[in-house]
């Protein structure tokens, strides 16, 4: 039989009457779910994908969307639930007064259509023929970009004899969804679902089927045609696409509740949380999985404090950083100074924190680098943390001394004064190592011995490597004599971090 083929023509091509014996007959077995008429064809397989029951499955399709549209007419507008999916999906506000809300009537009259609409059209006074052909050759545009294909499309079409005709057509896409019922089985058997599962993980066919029913203006009836409205050059289509645009946008409700998809994504929202007992996430993104390497050689450590160089750099990277780049960002501070250190974020494909958040997650790792390797001591030999996505490395922080140090670290500070009487001046030669140094001795060193005179002739000088006594750097200055300076010049060196117990010889 080919009823439905046979209808599609144009009243006024065919010139004869409509067979409405015929008709009513072949409907009415079909009763479950007039007015939509799937056409004949489907009954046979698609050979891209021959193991598809395609009739089967768009007559479930469109079945089961009449079911969830009801669901949500019934757990929504009547039992009050569901609050922040239609906050989500129809920016309808979360504060109890939906049904005082025109937009929310709006969606309910429409959703009451798509429920109802068998009820409400006098028996084959109207239909919406839904095709597994491409009438209109458009699956396989590229709405969305390459590889994209469309998962189905609706048309509305006005012949001059017959009135109004409706076609909804489905395509590739949609014979490979899921159902709402399997995936509704199949999540809460996954161990960590709870945590995993997602409404982008939930697109399904009768959703698809929905979303196509809602272009159709049998459906929409004296309100506004639905569209699909657009979004960052792209149509308002999935659940994070619409969460974004609804909450972060801020899109206008009047255009929200005239796009498509958002009728799919809160009937979806309504389905899987009356499975699931919770509403999910729009999208997950995975998790990050952050590892500690504690590194670096014996002989090339940090001082603890300089963690102070931190927020320098991650101001630098985050001002750098653009999510999807890919690539080094390294600062050296202390540079000639036994304290070099270089610090150095790398980023690989697939990381799409924004700037804030790399801002933040830096802040917050790079003190672990510091803090939670060498933990029994100020000295700090560096390492690596790396988050993770699944299998792939994404970001790697690196904290990176870059001088030779005393090796072993020495267990006291390295520190030796002498004072010389040289009749007209005193003079002193400082040695040190891991204290004072970072500095040209101008921080603290030099300003403490100015409390024992006038400093002339101030010299200070890092060695290439420390010698065997860990000494790094070396300090030269004269003083007015005085039989205190012995006692003054020690005191100025225990005051800027030097051994406590240091003497000062000489004579
Ligand atoms: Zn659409």
């Amino acid at each position: 039989m080919r009823i439905f083929s046979f209808l599609t023509l144009p009243l006024v091509a065919l010139a004869i009457p409509p067979p409405t014996a015929s008709l009513r007959s072949a409907v009415e077995k079909r009763e479950d779910f007039f007015p939509y008429l799937v056409e004949d064809v489907c009954h046979q397989p698609d050979s891209r994908f021959d193991q598809v029951q395609r009739y089967d499955k768009m007559l479930k399709a469109v079945q089961k969307a009449r079911e969830m549209a009801k669901l949500a007419l019934k757990e929504w507008w009547d039992e009050g639930k569901h609050g922040e999916a239609a906050a989500t999906y129809l920016a309808i506000p979360n504060n109890g007064t939906y049904k005082d809300n025109e937009y929310a009537q709006r969606v309910h009259a429409n959703l009451q259509n798509v429920a109802l609409l068998d009820e409400r059209i006098p028996f084959l006074s109207r239909k919406i023929d839904v095709h597994c052909t491409d009438i209109s050759d458009k699956c396989n545009r590229e709405v969305e970009g390459p590889n994209r294909p469309i998962g189905g499309y609706a048309e509305n079409t006005n012949h001059f004899v017959g009135g109004w005709h409706y076609d909804v057509v489905l395509c590739m896409p949609f014979f490979m969804a899921d159902t709402p019922d399997h995936l509704a089985e199949y999540w809460p058997t996954q161990s960590d679902f709870r945590e995993s599962v997602a409404m982008s993980f939930l697109e399904n066919d009768a959703g698809k089927m929905l979303h196509e029913m809602m272009h159709i203006d049998l459906i929409s009836a004296d309100r506004p045609h639905i569209i699909d409205q657009f979004y960052n050059g792209a149509r308002v289509y999935t659940a994070p696409i619409v969460a974004d645009w609804v909450l972060n946008y801020k899109a206008k409700t009047a255009d929200v509740v005239q796009n498509a998809d958002s009728y799919t994504q809160f009937v979806n929202a309504v389905f899987f949380t009356s499975k699931f007992g919770f509403l999910p996430p729009p999208q997950r993104e995975v998790p990050l999985t952050g590892k500690l390497e504690c590194g670096g050689a014996n002989n090339e450590y940090v001082d603890k404090t300089q963690d102070k160089y931190i927020e320098d750099f991650c101001t630098n990277v985050a001002a750098e950083y653009q999510p999807g780049s890919i690539g080094e960002i390294a600062r050296q501070y202390d540079e000639g100074l036994p304290e070099h250190v270089r610090f150095r974020f790398y980023r690989r494909p697939g990381g799409k924190l924004l700037p804030n958040e790399i801002k933040k997650q830096c802040t917050d790792t790079m003190p672990k680098i510091f803090h939670e390797c060498d933990t029994s001591t100020n000295w700090k030999h560096g390492g690596a943390y790396t988050f993770s996505k699944g299998q792939d490395d994404i970001y790697t922080y690196y904290v990176e001394p870059r001088h030779e140090r005393p090796d072993p670290i020495p267990t006291k500070l390295p520190g030796k004064c002498d004072v010389w009487y040289k009749f007209w001046y005193d003079e002193f030669y400082i040695y040190g190592g891991l204290w004072a140094g970072n500095d040209w001795g101008q921080g603290q060193l030099l300003p403490n011995l100015r409390r024992c005179g006038i400093v002339s002739e101030w010299r200070f000088t890092y060695k290439e490597e420390p010698d065997k006594d860990g000494v790094e750097w070396e300090a030269y200055g004269r003083l007015p004599i005085g039989a205190q300076q012995w006692n003054c010049v020690r005191q100025a060196v225990v005051d800027s971090g030097g051994p406590s117990d240091i003497g000062c010889g000489g004579s």
